[in-house]
C-alpha cells in the first residue's frame, strides 16, 4: 500500500488532535521541570510521563523550553560544583 506523504500526515495529525490524551502546553510545563530532574537522575522520564514527551515531540516551543531548562540546570550545577 502507497499513501502520499501528504494525506499520511494528516492522517497521523488527524489521530494526534483526536487522541483523549493529549496534554496541552500548560499542563506539559507543568510537568517540565519533574521531567528534567528525572532526565538528569538517569531515570527514564518517558516511561513515568509519556503524554509529556510526547507533547515535547510534537509542540516545537514546549521542547524549546525544555532544552533550555536543561541547560539552566546544568548551569546550575557547574555553580554548585
Ligand atoms: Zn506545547
Amino acid at each position: 500500500m502507497k499513501f502520499k506523504s501528504e494525506t499520511m500526515k494528516k492522517v497521523i495529525m488527524g489521530i494526534a488532535a483526536t487522541r483523549p490524551d493529549e496534554i496541552g502546553c500548560d499542563t506539559c510545563y507543568e510537568y517540565l521541570h519533574r521531567f528534567a530532574d528525572m532526565l538528569k537522575n538517569g531515570e527514564d522520564p518517558a516511561k513515568v510521563l509519556p503524554l509529556v514527551q510526547h507533547h515535547l515531540e510534537m509542540c516545537g516551543s514546549c521542547g524549546e523550553e525544555f532544552e533550555a531548562l536543561l541547560l539552566a540546570l546544568e548551569a546550575l550545577e557547574a555553580d554548585i560544583s
